[in-house]
């Protein structure tokens, strides 16, 4: 989102102002405030002055019975009290001096208090109203209650004319989407006959996969405004304001519908509500604010709300009840297809060169959000610029997967020899177990140069194709090629190390599920001994079954990745030349590629 903020700057800027004005104030204004304030004097000191001819102005106070007089220079201000003397006037005259009533106004003592009181204060209020305004304008929004009105813009009002067509694969949520349109462009045809929109969508899926360039491409092909907001940024640091800026955000929708109204992360709102003590009231208030606002307008005056989320089942039933969010589109990560067209359409905005293989970058791409294929494409361009070339080639793509997804190269990171040694090994070991089984993908490249991400190694896996459905034995031979390195480091070094970690969760985890929910043992049949609560992000489970039986899965997760890592020694034991060989090729170039892997491997 584009929200446009208004540049922080921090507080102590502000400080630094108000104390340099005090400081001002006091080197240019105190000083004199002190010399003009008045000094008391006795009568015969008055008299003295006066037979010198040393009295500048002079005011007589007869209401408040006293004197006020300054010296010949008006710099200092005094006052006496008055003594019945018929003839002072007379002699003041005689002195030269002059009767006033200015000097007393400018010399009071109130106004001296209030110069060197007041004033600071006063200033020291406004700057503090200027500070916490600019503070309300950095956190995003106005508080209604300490300003009234809102002045801040909370959303920006554009779809920067996003239209389906900018949107790559994602077919069925298009295809969910288009009735949306249908309806902003005529709401007459659907009032007519009596039907309502569904006041909210929620678009579901995991992060990148263009969930909002999906609402934006709405309200484009609709031609209508586009109101915007993060669900985060409802969660103020003061109660009540996250519900006035759902009010705020209502008001102004309702204002110019039809438009589209787009929430992003409703999770962050939208959270189950819990029952413990001392919950996010503030959080609590907002999610009310906007069930309210939701409940408050008929389904036909033209604001469709979308929000997205990538973790559905953390919202509160609540706003997912009929007349709220009550129809969900989802939005997958794409596939090869997908990933395929996406490429090409970031493609056409750098120059690529014509015979760059979309196809195979998507295939080595696996996995990759729209997101990382649009940054891979940046990343290709990237990299031809600096190379000197006008066109970003294949290479240019396919180094730019590896930069995007495992991380960037660590060319000068240091490996001992020995370190080499075993990472080239435990390498070979998941390609040569994957490439015996005829079941596993084919290697595409093996590389042992460390990346950021902390792999060391880095062997990539091409699908073949794409499968939703995945044999047993197809599982098995996953685990297998997991368990391949440490495999290849046992029968080399005799001793295993820490390089295996992400291998051994990995493979835990697929095994788990063999057993757990693809009912693939036996034993427990088609039971569902866990659920998935997070399909989105990392898949969290839970277990669903007694004690006796969780201890019965973890026996059989055991057996499964002991039976598999077996296989796994097996095949490299008997293929132990080879093993040695191709190890022997990765040391020592570092990086070889499947075709090469494969000649070696057939020769
Ligand atoms: P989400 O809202 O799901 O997190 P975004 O809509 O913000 O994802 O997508 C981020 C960026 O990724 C987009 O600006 C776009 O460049 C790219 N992108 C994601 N999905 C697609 C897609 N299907 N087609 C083209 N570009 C995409
Ligand atoms: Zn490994």
């Amino acid at each position: 989102m584009q929200e446009v903020k208004s540049p922080k700057k921090p507080l102590i800027f502000y400080y630094c102002i108000v104390l340099l004005l005090l400081m001002l104030f006091n080197a240019l204004v105190t000083p004199r405030l002190v010399q003009r304030q008045v000094q008391e004097v006795d009568y015969g000191t008055f008299m003295s002055m006066t037979e010198k001819g040393e009295i500048g102005l002079v005011e007589v106070q007869e209401q408040e019975n006293q004197i006020i007089f300054t010296d010949k220079a008006k710099e200092n201000v005094y006052k006496t009290g008055m003594m019945p003397d018929p003839d002072l006037t007379e002699r003041l005259y005689a002195a030269g001096a002059e009767f006033s009533g200015e000097i007393i106004e400018q010399a009071s003592p109130l106004l001296s208090a209030l110069l060197s009181w007041v004033l600071p204060i006063a200033v020291f209020i406004g700057l503090g109203q200027l500070l916490s305004r600019q503070m309300m304008k950095n956190m995003g929004g106005p508080n209604a209650m300490m300003f009234g009105k809102s002045n801040a813009k909370v959303y920006v009002k554009s779809s920067e004319g996003i239209q389906f067509a900018d949107v790559a694969g994602e077919d069925e949520a298009k295809d969910n989407l288009r009735e949306i349109v249908d309806y902003l462009h005529d709401p007459g045809k659907y009032q007519e006959i009596g039907a309502s929109m569904p006041k909210g969508i929620l678009l579901v899926g995991p992060p990148g996969t263009g969930k909002t360039m999906l609402a934006k491409a709405v309200a484009g092909e609709s031609n209508v405004p586009f109101f915007s907001m993060s669900g985060s940024e409802f969660v103020e640091m003061f109660v009540g304001m996250g519900a006035s800026k759902v009010r705020d955000l209502f008001k102004q929708a309702k204002e110019k519908a039809p438009c589209i109204v787009f929430i992003d992360e409703i999770d962050a709102i939208g959270k189950k509500r819990d029952s413990r003590m001392g919950g996010n009231d503030e959080r609590e208030q907002t999610l009310n604010q906007l069930l309210t606002e939701m409940d408050g307008f008929e389904g036909n005056n033209g604001v469709v709300i979308l929000a997205a989320t990538n973790r559905p089942e953390s919202l509160d039933p609540a706003l997912t009840r009929p007349g709220r969010f009550d129809r969900r589109v989802p939005v997958e990560l794409p596939d090869l297809k997908g990933r395929e067209d996406i490429l090409k359409v970031h493609a056409k905005k750098i120059k690529a060169a014509e015979d760059v293989d979309f196809e195979k970058i998507a295939r080595m791409a696996s996995g990759a959000s729209g997101a990382e294929l649009a940054n891979i494409v940046n990343e290709a361009a990237l990299r031809a610029v600096r190379d000197g070339r006008r066109f970003a080639s294949q290479a240019d793509f396919e180094e730019s997967i590896e930069v995007v997804i495992a991380g960037y190269q660590k060319k000068n990171a240091i490996l001992t020899d020995q370190e080499k040694w075993a990472v080239a090994y435990h390498e070979i070991g998941h390609a040569l177990v994957a490439a015996r089984q005829t079941h596993s993908a084919p290697v595409q490249k093996i590389t042992i140069i460390p990346r950021t991400s902390g792999a060391l190694g880095y062997t990539m896996q091409v699908e073949e194709g794409n499968h939703y459905l995945m044999t047993k034995t197809e599982l098995e031979n996953k685990i297998a090629t997991l368990t391949g390195g440490r495999a290849a480091e046992e029968i080399r070094f005799g001793a295993v190390s820490t390089g295996a970690a992400n291998d051994i969760e990995q493979a835990t985890k697929l095994a788990r599920a063999m057993v757990t929910r693809y009912g693939m043992s036996a034993d427990f049949d088609m039971v569902a001994l866990e659920t998935v609560t997070d399909p989105y992000l990392g898949g969290d489970t839970s277990l669903a079954c007694s004690p006796e039986t969780q201890a019965e899965v973890d026996r059989q997760v055991v057996e499964l990745v002991k039976k598999q890592h077996e296989k796994a020694l097996d095949i490299l034991r008997s293929d132990r030349d080879m093993l040695d060989k191709l190890a022997k090729v990765l040391y020592e170039k570092e990086t070889i590629t499947g075709e090469e892997f494969m000649a070696i491997l057939n020769a």
